[in-house]
């Protein structure tokens, strides 16, 4: 069976050649088609970093195996390792950390196997991002129902497979009631589906604390896609750092297997960079084509090697550095000890596609337009621009003004500092209509700067709009 693999910028190459080798001396029966991705394609003038061959190589072998890639901060190209998780539909980003042998952290964790699940393809990593003013930046966060049940899914088939008693949804609903409320709510309905195993939840900046203080406490979280990306970090720390931290990025059809880690440019070239995390990474791969054999021989191995890295010479001298090349020396001579497996892989299921899946909720539930927050640019204190936009309001009533996010008309306090961004709140006293809107906004256009327009919709009876902080349900 073919797979398609990416070394990688930094020390990519490195620890990609470094687990090849040991895969060749686990006899894993796998072939290598090695593509071109990353800094280099990006640079070259391809903005995706993924070359055309490599395109085709992963939408036909399904599996992406990929050393980690860099991103400019700032400007410049989009990380290519986002895009590739979203061009090829990786909508969960699953994560293991175990305690390894003797690796040495700063927390003591015992024994810990925690398994995270982080939402791979929403949330701000759209990066769908717009300067309002000068002033003013703005990053919409999409979370979707069908988007959160696929994670969601996915994570209680993995979690009863692996025999796990229970489940957590860490979330911040308690704040986006709406985003990471949806989130919440699909996690549960998901949930009913497996009685057997414990579902709950927990807000995300306790579970920060809670996994530094009883790690053990949790079994499988799911998260969605940044408070994800930073706990997993943090998660990383408890096992040893990132040189330890695996990944698999699971879609439907294509799989992605990384190391948690980046290019780490501190230390190219150095023969310092760690392989564990991909060789890690790589055992995920293996199990998901079913050579769980050759997983194990190599894990085995990985536990031996571990305990000879971390073993004090005599108790009179340090722990030797961590060298690529001792580690890699004492990966093959471990495995020359194992048997060799006469399993092969299974390839995975993996169905060409024409086109993209639509994801939609069927029936579509009844929704009715209630009004428009309106989005505009002006200098004038609130109670000025609201004199100014009381006659634009037509049929609709301005209701509220707020000032990132809080309440500054009718009420507020002299003590809430404004910038020179609004929301305006026009509402209807029953449902209102598209071609109202727009003519409102075509009013209020000739006064002020727009930045933007977001309907106020009713969904199946319930208000799918946030309220402003300070402003009171009903206020409308
Ligand atoms: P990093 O993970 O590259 O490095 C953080 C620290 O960890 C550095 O001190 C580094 O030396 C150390 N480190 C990381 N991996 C190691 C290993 N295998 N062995 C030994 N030490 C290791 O994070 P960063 O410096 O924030 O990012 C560098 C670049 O990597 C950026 O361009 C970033 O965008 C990119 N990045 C890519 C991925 C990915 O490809 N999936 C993930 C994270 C960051």
């Amino acid at each position: 069976m073919k797979i398609t693999v990416a070394k990688g910028d930094g020390i990519g190459p490195e620890v990609m050649d470094a687990v090849l080798d040991i895969f060749v001396a686990a006899k894993v029966p796998l072939e290598y088609d090695l593509v071109a991705m990353g800094k280099q394609v990006a640079l070259a003038g391809d903005v995706t970093g993924i070359s055309e061959a490599a395109r085709r190589s992963v939408e036909s072998t399904g599996i992406l195996f990929k050393g980690p890639m860099e991103t400019p901060k700032g400007g410049g190209y989009k990380s290519v390792n986002v895009t590739a998780r979203k061009l090829w539909g990786t909508f969960a980003n699953k994560r293991v950390f175990r305690t390894l042998p003797d690796v040495p952290t700063a927390v003591r964790t015992r024994n810990l196997y925690l398994t995270m699940v982080r939402e791979n393809i929403e949330d701000t990593y759209g990066a769908v991002e717009h300067m309002q003013t000068h002033d003013v930046a703005q990053c919409r966060r999409f979370i979707t129902r069908p988007g959160s049940e696929q994670v969601h899914r996915y994570t209680f088939e993995m979690a009863a497979r692996k025999g796990a008693r229970r489940v957590t949804c860490a979330h911040k609903a308690n704040i986006m009631k709406l985003t990471d409320g949806l989130f919440l709510e699909a996690f549960y309905d998901v949930a009913k589906d497996y009685p057997q195993i414990q579902a709950d939840d927990v807000i995300v900046d306790a579970l920060a604390m809670r996994l530094v203080l009883a790690p053990e406490d949790f079994d499988v979280v799911v998260l969605p896609n940044l408070q994800g990306d930073i706990l997993t970090d943090l998660a990383a720390g408890l096992v040893g750092g990132l040189a330890y931290a695996p990944s698999a990025n699971i879609g439907d059809g294509i799989c992605i297997f990384e190391a948690v880690h980046g290019t780490a440019p501190d230390i190219v070239g150095q023969d310092l960079a760690n392989p564990t995390a991909l060789l890690l990474s790589g055992t995920m791969m293996l199990r998901h084509l079913g050579l769980v054999e050759h997983a194990a021989a190599i894990e085995q191995a990985l536990d031996v090697t571990l305990r000879a890295m971390h073993r004090r010479p005599d108790l009179a001298q340090p722990v030797p550095p961590f060298r690529t090349g001792r580690f890699v020396q004492t990966m093959l001579e471990a495995l020359r000890a194992s048997r060799p497996s006469a399993a092969e892989a299974k390839p995975p299921r993996f169905a060409p596609r024409n086109e993209p899946v639509m994801r939609v909720t069927e029936p579509t539930p009844p929704t009715a337009l209630a009004g428009v927050d309106v989005f505009l640019e002006s200098s004038l204190a609130p109670a000025a621009l609201a004199e100014q936009l009381k006659p634009l309001a037509g049929p609709l009533s301005l209701t509220m003004i707020s000032n990132r996010g809080t309440q500054v008309w009718p009420s507020g306090s002299p003590h809430t500092d404004c910038i020179n961004h609004y929301r305006v709140r026009f509402e209807a006293s029953g449902a209102t209509t598209q071609q109202a809107l727009v003519a409102l906004l075509g009013r209020t256009a000739e006064r002020f700067p727009l930045c933007g327009a977001e309907w106020l919709r009713i969904i199946d009876g319930a208000r799918g709009y946030s309220l402003a902080q300070g402003q009171a349900e009903g206020s409308a």
